[in-house]
Order: structure tokens, then C-alpha cells, then sequence
């Protein structure tokens, strides 16, 4: 006897924050969806856990919002590195440090509660004439969602473009209990490696080392950080390090027949730029749109749309990584104008179309990166 077979309007492969992000949009829209991942709530994963303003914004779109004991505020960004520190406040709201799994939890009760199908512990194993094969059953589905991260399957079954990866970093995380020391987020920016700092509880803090190397892990990269070192003061890590990789990959067309992309399956930006989420939480909106209207080719433009400035950012980081000079010029003259870095982030926040930042401002900002001392 064949498996099994049920029927879905949706069906989403990959139950992260882009998948259960994606099944609640559908479901906003009335729309019968079910998420299968191989793994069971709370999914975790390394990841820096700052959500930036607009990612906190989407979230409440989806109806997920978070009390003071899941998440902890901050009001902008600060870049320590070369002997010198810079920081930008967002401009009206805040962003949110959030442990991954909070988080997660926080989207997969969200997706029940909406009337999201979930089927938890359910390797998709693959994908024949719009049916989903899992390991008893097969589900017909009138359209399919990829959100099965980096090295999505679904991309490859579906015949989409895997674009290539332009930048390929590796990142490692680990938290430790102590309260946060600042309401900002914190990038320590070293030789061949940068720290991100982000506070998640009241008591929690998580760090985040980014390199190209996947040999470098925290303990030996706070060797280049005695700052954060006298703040951690001895203590050891509360959690194991998790690893991922953090890859610019550009993917253009992210749609095709019955199956559409969201998420990191769709393309990623670097992790320096804190977009990840925000990005995954924003498609799903517009996935969820473009379904509703039976028009994928809507995605595909607003999938472009909402990547390209994170796209952009991803470049300007992974320049100032590469090259110590740029860096120094680039923190020195964030440094020196405290209102440009607002702006910067409130465009990179969408707050503020490009055209706000002015001419003189990127002149002037042009001109310190060439004059500031070396
Ligand atoms: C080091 C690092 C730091 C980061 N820091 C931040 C940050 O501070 N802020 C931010 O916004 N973003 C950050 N990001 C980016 C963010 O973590 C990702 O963009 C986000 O995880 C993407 O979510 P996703 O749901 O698309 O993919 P994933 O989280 O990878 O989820 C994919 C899911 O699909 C499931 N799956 C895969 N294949 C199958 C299958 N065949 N059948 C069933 N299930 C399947 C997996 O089990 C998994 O649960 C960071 C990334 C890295 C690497």
C-alpha cells in the first residue's frame, strides 16, 4: 500500500524563523498552511540575537511580541575597534536582544494559535509533481515554500538559480550571565575577527565572533578584546558553542511555478548587518501578499526590493573587515559625526530613504574617510 495523502493550499518546508514567520502571515490571510521541519520547538541556532528595529516591527505585524522577561531593548549600535569608538542611536524606536530560542518558541506558539499545521520532527524528503514526500505520508499542496535555510533542498527540486555565494564567513556563539553592560549593541572590530556583543536577558549576554576563518572561536579571539575580556571578569560560557556559516549569496529569482523561497533559502546577507531576521519577516509578508493575489511574480520584485539595502550594507562591512586602513577611517569619521551614523542606520532601517542622508552628508562622510588620519 502507497503512503498516505493530504491536501494543504500551502505547504512550507523548514519550520525557522522564516517558516513558522511565513505560515502565519498565510494564515493572517485565511489561507490553509502546514510548516514541517526535522526538528522539534525550540530550534536553536548561532546567531547574534539582535533584532533590529524594523525586524521587532515586523514581528508585531505577525502578532508576536515580547515581554521584559523574554527580551532586553537597545537603542543603537556601537563600533569599538582601532583605538577608537563610534555609535549611532536608531532614530524613534528600539531594537531587541533575544535568545534564538525564545524566539523561536515565541513564533511557533504564534503559529498554533493563528491555526498553522505543524509537523514537528518531519524530514521533507522530497518533492515529486507538487506532492511533498515525508517519511509516511505525502502532502498535495497548491504552492510550496522553501524555507529550509542556506542549503535549501527545495531551492535544488525546484529548479531555482542557487546564486553564488559572494562572501563566506563562519560565526560562534556562546552566552554568559552577566547583566548587560550597555543598551547597546556592540561590535568589537579586531584584526581577522570581529565580536559582537548583544544583551538578551536581564542577566544574559551573548557573544558573537565572526571570522573567515572557521578555526577562530571565542576563546581565543578575546585574546585580541582585553575590554570585553575585564567585563566577562573570569566567568565561563553558560551555553556550548554553536556554529554557522555567515554568507553574502545573492539570489535574484526566487520564484518559480508552484514554489516560491523565504528566509536564508532565498539568499543571505552577513551577519554583521543584524538583517537576517528582519529580511526573513519581511518576505514572509510579501510571500503572503503575493499568494493571496495568485501573482509570484510580485515576490520575486518585492524579494529584490527588501534585500538590496542589506545587500549594499553586507558590502560596506565585509570592506571595512578586509582592510584595517578603511576600518580606522570608517570608525574615525562614524566617530567624528555622531549624526551621520543615525542617519546610516535609519536608512539601513528603512526609517529613511538614501535621499535623506543629502549630498553634503555623503561628501562630508566621503571626506573624512580620505583625510582622517591613518
Ligand atoms: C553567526 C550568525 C549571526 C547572526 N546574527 C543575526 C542577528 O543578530 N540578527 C538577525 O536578524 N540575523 C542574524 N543572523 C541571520 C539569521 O540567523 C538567519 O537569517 C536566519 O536563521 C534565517 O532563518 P531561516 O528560517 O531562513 O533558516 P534556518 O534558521 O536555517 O531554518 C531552516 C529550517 O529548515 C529546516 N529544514 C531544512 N531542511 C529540511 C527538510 N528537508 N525537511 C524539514 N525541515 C528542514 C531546518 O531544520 C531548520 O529548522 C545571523 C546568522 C549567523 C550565521
Amino acid at each position: 500500500m502507497g503512503p498516505d495523502v493530504m491536501k494543504t493550499d500551502v505547504f512550507i518546508v523548514g519550520g525557522g524563523p522564516a517558516g513558522l514567520a511565513t505560515g502565519i502571515a498565510i494564515r493572517q490571510r485565511g489561507m490553509r498552511v502546514m510548516v514541517a521541519d526535522s526538528a522539534k520547538p525550540p530550534i536553536d541556532k548561532a546567531c547574534g540575537e539582535g533584532l533590529m528595529p524594523q525586524t521587532v516591527a515586523a514581528l508585531k505585524g505577525l502578532g508576536v511580541t515580547m515581554g521584559p522577561s523574554q527580551a532586553v531593548p537597545f537603542r543603537g549600535i556601537r563600533f569599538i575597534g582601532e583605538g577608537r569608538v563610534a555609535e549611532g542611536a536608531f532614530p524613534h524606536d528600539y531594537g531587541l536582544g533575544i535568545r534564538r530560542t525564545t524566539l523561536h518558541q515565541a513564533l511557533a506558539d504564534r503559529a498554533a494559535e493563528v491555526g498553522v499545521e505543524p509537523l514537528w520532527g518531519s524530514r521533507v524528503k522530497r518533492i515529486l509533481e507538487g506532492e511533498v514526500w515525508l517519511d509516511s505520508y505525502k502532502v498535495q499542496a497548491r504552492w510550496i515554500i522553501g524555507a529550509d535555510g542556506q542549503n535549501s533542498r527545495v531551492r535544488e527540486w525546484a529548479g531555482l538559480d542557487r546564486g553564488l555565494p559572494q562572501e563566506t564567513r563562519f560565526g560562534f556563539r556562546q552566552h554568559f550571565r552577566l547583566a548587560p553592560w550597555t543598551d547597546f549593541v556592540e561590535v568589537y572590530w579586531g584584526r581577522n575577527c570581529q565580536i559582537v556583543v548583544t544583551p538578551v536577558t536581564p542577566h544574559e549576554v551573548c557573544l558573537v565572533v565572526t571570522s573567515r576563518s572557521p578555526q577562530i572561536r571565542l576563546k581565543e579571539a578575546l585574546t585580541q578584546f582585553p575590554e570585553i575580556s575585564r567585563r566577562l571578569d573570569g566567568r565561563q560560557a553558560i551555553t556550548k558553542d554553536l556554529g554557522a556559516i555567515s554568507a553574502l549569496r545573492i539570489i535574484r529569482k526566487v520564484s518559480r511555478g508552484p514554489f516560491a523561497l523565504v528566509g536564508d533559502a532565498s539568499g543571505s546577507v552577513d551577519s554583521l548587518t543584524g538583517e537576517g531576521l528582519g529580511l526573513a519577516f519581511q518576505q514572509a509578508t510579501a510571500l503572503s501578499e503575493a499568494l493571496a493575489s495568485d501573482d509570484l511574480a510580485h515576490y520575486d520584485a518585492a524579494h529584490r526590493r527588501i534585500n538590496r539595502p542589506p545587500e549594499i550594507m553586507s558590502r560596506i562591512l565585509l570592506a571595512m573587515e578586509k582592510r584595517a586602513w578603511l576600518r580606522r577611517r570608517a570608525i574615525d569619521a562614524l566617530a567624528k559625526e555622531p549624526h551621520l551614523f543615525e542617519r546610516l542606520l535609519a536608512v539601513h532601517a528603512g526609517t529613511f530613504s538614501p535621499r535623506t542622508l543629502g549630498f553634503g552628508n555623503i561628501f562630508k562622510l566621503g571626506w573624512r574617510l580620505i583625510t582622517s588620519p591613518n
